[in-house]
């Protein structure tokens, strides 16, 4: 067997072992579009390859030329190539008013003082609100996807949470003990990862990322918030791909009660011991006791990129992560924000703005929202679709071509997305021949 034959079939076995390794992750990642792709291709490679060896020859220039091709490609794939630029933040120019929020903003009733005051100071929220509020309340009956069993089951989970923001703070020891910065931010991290989550970081805590007014929990309503805590230790939970790939009904919505629970536990143990070491320390839970913007902050930490979805989306896992938080003036080393493409990427692909079924996510470039430019997500239009369905929706999560497992395939494609534009112009367009543009599901004409 000559070089040049042993050449041409080993580029055609690896050609084809690519492509079986991306329709075993299309199968483990039950995508049948996927996988249905990736067989005709095999066939399209196996027919063509290894048919020119046999009715054309010699087989050197075809393989000379396809070698030279796909070392172009390789190299544009994995070479850095192109801008992979950060969010741009600039001096943030007001706080947020926790007020103002989606989530609290459902929460005032009319008739009551809460609802009086409110609109008295924001009064061009209240058409839209009054509107939001036609639609039941999540998980109630009356949702589309509402189910007599399994929505008070999510319902209850959510409620434990609840019950649980009375736990975020406590007493702090008498006695202080002596830490020293490296160690206990090792020591803290292993006890976050122990407990379940998937990735934490540090970030020195912004001030403009605290809420200026209480709108959510147990706090009297309107107080000015004050939280003088110099870090914020976040970590991420894995949104199980499954679950997510039920968006948007009722199972992702349990998924993401049961991860806000762990993240309320893990970030409640985390500010106890902290205290305990005679140290301030708050956890920042679901279940409305956040007193930080969690997304800014985990990004700070060097946890993901905020992308066009307004989620945020992390490396491993893109945005199927919920996040947790505890606030401290424990001595910590800090982690740096990285990039890795997303917000380049985002600029190619808006699969989440073309799945959206709120049009709640822009299609168009970002804009200046108080210093941070981005993309600014209509929150009113996403929970108005929310409340009509009865489950938190979640199809950008799912359509996110983040958001696939990591399996071996992905992690290549991965690699390529961190260096090369080109990697990620011609992922978008890969990730739309794999997966589908559009994704189907219940549409409702009934929704104004
Ligand atoms: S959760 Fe649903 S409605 Fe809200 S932004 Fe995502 S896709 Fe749109
Ligand atoms: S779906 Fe596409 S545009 Fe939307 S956040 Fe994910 S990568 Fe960005």
């Amino acid at each position: 067997m000559t070089v040049v034959v042993f050449l041409y079939f080993a580029v055609g076995f690896l050609l084809l072992l690519f492509l079986a390794l991306l329709a075993v992750s299309s199968l483990i990642e039950k995508r049948p579009r996927a996988v249905v792709v990736c067989a005709l291709l095999i066939i399209v490679v196996e027919l063509v390859w290894f048919g020119c060896y046999f009715w054309l020859e010699p087989p050197f220039y075809i393989l000379l030329v396809f070698l030279v091709a796909l070392t172009g490609f390789i190299l544009l794939f994995f070479m850095p190539l192109g801008e992979s630029r950060p969010l741009k933040i600039g001096d943030i120019i007001q706080k947020v008013d926790e007020r103002d929020i989606i989530f609290a903003r459902e929460e005032y009733q009319p008739g009551t003082e809460k609802y009086e005051k409110y609109y008295d100071l924001r009064p061009e929220n209240k058409d839209i609100d009054d509107r939001m509020r036609r639609f039941p309340e999540l998980l109630q009956p009356g949702g589309r996807f509402f189910d007599p069993v399994g929505s008070p089951q999510i319902d209850a989970v959510f409620d434990e949470i609840e019950k649980l923001t009375f736990e975020v703070d406590g007493e702090i020891a008498e006695r202080r003990v002596e830490v020293k910065p490296d160690k206990i931010t090792r020591q803290i991290k292993g006890m976050v990862l122990e407990q379940g989550a998937t990735a934490v970081g540090v970030a020195k805590l912004n001030p403009m990322y605290v809420y200026s007014h209480v709108g959510r929990g147990p706090e009297p309503w309107g107080s000015p918030i004050v939280n003088s805590h110099r870090y914020a230790i976040m970590f991420a939970l894995e949104m199980d791909y499954y679950q997510v790939e039920t968006a948007p009904h009722l199972p992702i919505t349990g998924e993401s009660a049961r991860q806000y629970l762990i993240g309320a536990e893990i970030s409640i143990a985390l500010a106890a011991y902290i205290r305990s070491l005679g140290y301030p320390a708050q956890a920042h839970i679901a279940g409305s006791n956040y007193q930080i913007m969690l997304p800014p902050v985990a990004q700070d930490a060097g946890l993901g990129e905020l992308g066009r979805l307004g989620y945020l989306i992390s490396p491993e896992l893109g945005p199927r992560v919920r996040l947790g938080a505890v606030t401290t003036n424990l001595p910590l080393l800090t982690d740096k924000p990285i990039t890795f493409g997303v917000q380049d990427f985002c600029e190619k692909c808006l699969k989440c703005a073309d799945n959206c079924p709120s049009g709640a996510i822009p299609r168009g470039g970002r804009v200046n929202v108080r210093g941070v430019e981005k993309w600014p997500l209509t929150v009113e239009k996403c929970i108005h679709y929310w409340r009509h369905i009865g489950t938190d929706c979640g199809l950008c999560m799912k359509v996110c071509p983040f958001s696939h497992p990591p399996t071996l395939v992905h992690n290549i494609i991965r690699t390529g997305l961190r260096r090369s534009s080109f990697a990620r112009a011609v992922s978008a367009r890969g990730d739309d021949l794999f997966y589908g543009k559009k994704v189907s599901y219940e549409r409702f004409s009934d929704m104004e």
